[in-house]
């Protein structure tokens, strides 16, 4: 192998998943180099194993037994590609955290990402599910993504359009495993408005006129917002939003509506609308609710979390059981947004 180090074996990943649930991976491989990339998928194909990438872990259930090899990104680096009046590029590894790299952009009077405060994990997972909050997705700051293609052996760039973005959705979720990502190349536009659309923005910047708002004020604003709403993973694992909101026809809304005057929607495109899952599950009475060693967060229904003791079997089952009520109650579909490793 052309490593200067060895995989390791037996390697607990407890505090590299963000539920904190005991998980011995067979195989890790740190990747701090994006070169060390090809020799670790070679390694792991002569060795008949199969490979998955973590980040930060904050967006993944996995099992108490991790087969095969994990790679844990850790490159680190952040580079300037252009500063002009128009717009800034920046190339930034995959290992970076990203709220960390979001302060950074600000501290750079770079704006753009404040919405996006706060998110745990690492630069690297945020084109996976296009990560969104405060009615901002990254992929409008995402120019292209750099990654070793696994199936061709080969380095590629992937262009805005190759990642193929939707809500919460890329080809990186459609094509598992099949890209290691290793930087993103982000495009910050000098031209910037607030975005204030969600309600708690709009009323925490109430007495406020909107154009003596700054972006650092929003980044401050989300941290406090979300810090107050949130499970903190240090304290109370948890994955996020555990099921992604729903997305359903303007028809089947308006049916559902005649049933349910009060149920929380978006418009989400001409034809299509967005029901809030949260509201979803809180209707059928599981907030705040504790089943063994995991729950329901009790300021937000959409959060399942793990307090100690428990497994990925564990959260499953009561993820099922919040599915199946769900589709009982209101005939539809919720789906697990995490990535279930097996
Ligand atoms: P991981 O959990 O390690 O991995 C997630 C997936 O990405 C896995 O399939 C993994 O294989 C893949 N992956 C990771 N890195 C790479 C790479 N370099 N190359 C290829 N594949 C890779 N998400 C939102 O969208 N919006 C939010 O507001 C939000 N809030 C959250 C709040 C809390 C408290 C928590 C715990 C989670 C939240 N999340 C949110 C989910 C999560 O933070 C994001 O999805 C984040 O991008 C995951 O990053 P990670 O590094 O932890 O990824
Ligand atoms: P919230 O503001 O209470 O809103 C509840 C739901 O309604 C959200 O899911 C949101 O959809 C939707 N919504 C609210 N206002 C909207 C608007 N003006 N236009 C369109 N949709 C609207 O949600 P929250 O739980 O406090 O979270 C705040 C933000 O952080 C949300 O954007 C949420 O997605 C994000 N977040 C994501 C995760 C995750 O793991 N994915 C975890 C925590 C928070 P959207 O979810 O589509 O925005």
């Amino acid at each position: 192998m052309n490593f200067d180090y060895k995989p390791l074996a037996n390697y607990s990943l407890e505090d590299r998943n963000t539920l904190g649930f005991e998980v011995v991976a067979e195989w890790v491989l740190p990747i701090t180099q994006a070169e060390q990339i090809p020799a670790a998928i070679r390694w792991a194909k002569n060795a008949g194993l199969s490979h998955r990438v973590l980040g930060g872990g904050s967006n993944v259930v996995l099992p108490d037994q991790l087969q095969g090899v994990t790679l844990l990104m850790d490159i680190d680096f952040i580079e300037i590609l252009e500063n002009r009046d128009s717009n800034t590029r920046l190339r930034v590894g995959a290992g970076v955290n990203w709220h960390d790299f979001v302060g950074w952009t600000l501290d750079q009077n770079y704006r753009g990402l404040e919405n996006l405060a706060l998110i745990p994990g690492t630069v690297g997972a945020a084109p996976i599910q296009n990560i969104g909050a405060y009615g901002v997705e990254v992929k409008e700051y995402i120019d292209a993504v750099e990654a070793y293609d696994c199936q061709t052996n080969q380095w590629v760039s992937l262009s805005k359009a190759d990642c193929q973005f939707s809500y919460r959705h890329s080809v990186f979720k459609d094509e598992r495993n099949r890209f290691v990502i290793t930087a993103v190349i982000f495009n910050l536009p000098k031209v910037w408005q607030p975005r204030l659309s969600y309600a708690d923005l709009t009323n925490h910047f109430a007495n406020r006129s909107v154009d003596a708002i700054t972006a650092p004020e929003i980044f401050e604003a989300v941290c406090a917002i979300r810090t107050q709403k949130l499970p903190d993973p240090k304290v109370i694992g948890n994955v996020g939003s555990f099921f992604q909101n729903p997305v359903i026809s303007n028809q089947q809304l308006q049916i559902l509506k005649e049933h349910f005057p009060q149920m929380v929607s978006y418009p989400e495109s001409a034809t299509h609308s967005k029901l809030a899952a949260g509201w979803l599950i809180d209707q059928c009475g599981f907030k705040g609710m504790q089943l063994g060693n995991v729950g329901v967060h009790d300021k937000q229904a959409l959060v399942l979390t793990h307090r100690g003791g428990g497994n990925a079997g564990e959260l499953l089952g009561l993820a099922e059981q919040i599915q199946k009520r769900v589709k009982e109650t209101f005939g539809v579909e919720l789906v697990v947004e995490p990535i279930l490793f097996t």
